[in-house]
């Protein structure tokens, strides 16, 4: 398989020059020339599938030619050591969690399948420079992405998170790593963060100097595993008779997941239709209704995850449905939420349902009851953190003390240690050289 870049100003390239480089030469992000389609008995037959084995079919279509298939089964079966199980919460309303993962956080997928991915080419082609992983987060991609590549063999990983606006409890989950993992706190925003990991990408000296790459989700291989549990949605589903009119909402920020989600689409999967949901970073939301995309600075809220004022997949998702607004708007609905209104659905779904959302759960939940399915319609909204990780607001609105997993606690002991950096470019090259 051939990767172009969205902007058609770079060369071809293969997977391993995809996922190594992560952005293309012309700063367009890599996508598949052709999405292998998955044959619709083959979709009927996995509702007797474990979630590996779902996974595993969907990446041979896409990787397989490029890899050793079985070195590709083995890296799916380390990845997925664990469940992402549907849960109904009412009516027709069902939660896929995706927080079961070593960090409970959905980015567990992408970031665990990327280091193993990136490690299988560094290893086959013998690197003797190390690899050079540079990661912005505004909370969640840290933690997964740190444990993810923690330990792997001739990769290092800097993470830059903006000062003061990640929670205690996703601070530690990156903090306190050590080895192969480096903290980079930044006094800005997360677009600040974002901005100077792409400025890196670009920049000649540096990139003379160390080989970088990024597991944001811009990098092909963090992005396309994520399609693995779109697939394993719809089978669960399947096994209880409800994957006919399947509607998913996405809680979105830099939108790497609802783009997996419409490659799962475009690789046969039966879904009937898409929803966006943001908190106040509304661009999406206001490019559905207007057609006009407008990038701007992020404002804080309490889904943080989500705080993306220019979201990186935005070129995907136009690439995907040919450039086509009205395409895009067929397929897509949009939604958007302020603090009050994820405040008041947290409140209302776990006094009436007992459910506990997670502040970017409660965007997707309202999404879809505002979106009023039909009776033969099932909605299912992505669930993309365990409500322990934003423990804070989660207390503060439900007057909680929600118990922190075991998995949380044991990154609480570590001792914190990172180091503080100005939103300056100048100064973040000065370091890394
Ligand atoms: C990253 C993240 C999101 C947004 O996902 P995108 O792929 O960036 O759209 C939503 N919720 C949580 C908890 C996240 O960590």
């Amino acid at each position: 398989m051939k990767y172009y870049s969205t902007n058609k100003q770079a060369p071809l390239a293969n997977l391993e020059e995809a996922v190594i480089k992560s952005l293309a030469g012309d700063k367009g992000l890599y996508m598949p020339e052709q999405i292998p389609s998955i044959d619709k008995n083959v979709i009927a037959t996995m509702k007797n599938m474990s979630f590996q084995e779902i996974a595993d079919t969907v990446a041979q279509a896409f990787f397989g030619e490029d890899m050793d298939p079985q070195s590709l089964s083995d890296i799916v079966k380390d990845t997925l050591s664990f469940d992402v199980p549907v849960v109904h919460v009412n009516d027709n309303i069902y939660s896929l969690e995706l927080f079961h993962g070593p960090t409970l956080a959905f980015k567990d997928v992408g970031a665990r399948f990327m280091a193993r991915l990136s490690s299988y080419f560094i290893l086959r082609k013998g690197l003797n420079r190390e690899v050079n992983v540079l990661v912005a987060t505004s909370g969640d991609t840290g933690g997964a992405v740190a444990n993810g590549f923690l330990g792997v063999p001739g990769i290092h990983v800097f993470v830059l998170y903006p000062k003061g606006k990640v929670s205690p409890i996703q601070e530690c989950q990156f903090t306190t790593l050590g080895k192969n993992i480096t903290s980079l706190e930044i006094d800005g925003t997360f677009d600040d963060c974002q901005a100077l990991v792409k400025a890196a990408f670009v920049d000649d000296d540096l990139n003379k100097h160390m080989q970088l790459t990024s597991a944001n989700s811009i990098n092909v291989a963090r992005f396309l595993p994520q399609s693995f549990y779109y697939f394993s949605a719809y089978a669960q589903l399947d096994r209880i008779g409800r994957a006919d009119e399947l509607v998913f909402c996405v809680p979105s920020g830099n939108f790497g997941n609802i783009t997996a989600g419409l490659f799962a689409y475009k690789m046969g999967l039966p879904i009937k239709h898409f929803i966006a949901a943001n908190n106040q970073n509304d661009v999406f939301f206001e490019y559905l209704q207007t057609g006009k995309y407008n990038p701007r600075p992020s404002v804080e809220t309490y889904a943080n995850a989500m705080d993306v004022g220019n979201p990186s997949n935005f070129a995907r998702i136009l690439d995907l449905l040919a450039n086509s607004h009205k395409e895009i708007a067929a397929l897509i609905s949009g939604y958007r939420y302020t603090n009050e209104q994820i405040a008041d659905t947290m409140c209302y779904v776990y006094n009436t349902y007992k459910y506990l959302l997670d502040p970017h759960g409660a965007c997707g939940y309202q999404a879809l009851a505002d979106y009023q399915l039909k009776p033969e319609e099932t909605g299912i909204f992505l669930e993309t953190a365990h409500p322990a990780k934003f423990k804070e607001t989660v207390d503060r609105i439900l007057h909680s003390d929600i118990e922190i997993p075991a998995k949380l606690q044991e990154f609480m002991k570590g001792e914190k240690k990172s180091t503080p950096l100005g939103k300056d470019f100048e100064g973040f090259k000065a370091f890394l050289m």
